[in-house]
């Protein structure tokens, strides 16, 4: 790329550059990626960098913006399906869940706001909803324990299930069973 194909992708915040090199503002000594939103600076006060190490050995330091040093290896969008895939795949497991999570790189507060940026919720409700929804299916379609179904959809204890289900279906799991599968078992 040239420089003055990176001054275009930079000046229409183009995300799809992120990663590809990083930009750095001479006057305040502060680097971005191409798709930051802060104001694009005067052309003879940009330089390019290949890589993150590249901008730190100049003596530049990551935008609290759209900090660079975060994204370096992963853009925005793949964190986020990272983590929805996390939370599909391992939901029932939380001691694996939490050691995944710790590896994607970004903080947990960033993850809740990425996710939430791309998906609309929080992490933490969207795994709600999978254990709510899988908890739900088992409760009408099978003849599990309560306490099995508790702790096939990760909680650790029965109580802890009640008061989730309660939370959320204004019913406890065995008067939704009741209400919900008659026709089925009978
Ligand atoms: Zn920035």
């Amino acid at each position: 790329m040239t420089d003055d194909q990176k001054r275009e992708a930079v000046v229409s915040n183009d995300e799809r550059y992120d990663g590809l090199f990083f930009y750095g503002v001479t006057s305040t000594k502060i680097f971005c990626r191409p798709s930051c939103k802060s104001k694009i600076p005067l052309k003879k006060n940009m330089v390019y960098f290949e890589n993150l190490k590249q901008a730190e050995q100049a003596g530049y330091h990551p935008c609290k913006r759209c900090r660079p040093d975060l994204l370096e290896y992963h853009p925005i969008q793949e964190i986020a399906e990272k983590i929805k895939l996390l939370l599909d795949d391992h939901y029932a497991q939380q001691k694996v869940l939490t050691m995944k999570m710790a590896q994607i790189g970004v903080t947990y507060r960033r993850m809740i706001h990425i996710f939430k940026e791309y998906y609309g919720v929080t992490p933490k409700k969207y795994y709600d909803n999978l254990r709510l929804a899988e908890a739900r299916k088992k409760l009408i379609n099978t003849d599990d324990t309560i306490i099995a179904i508790a702790y096939s959809v990760g909680f650790q204890s029965l109580s802890a299930f009640y008061s989730f289900f309660r939370r959320n279906m204004n019913s406890s799991p065995s008067k939704y069973r009741k209400e919900n599968n008659h026709g089925i078992h009978s």
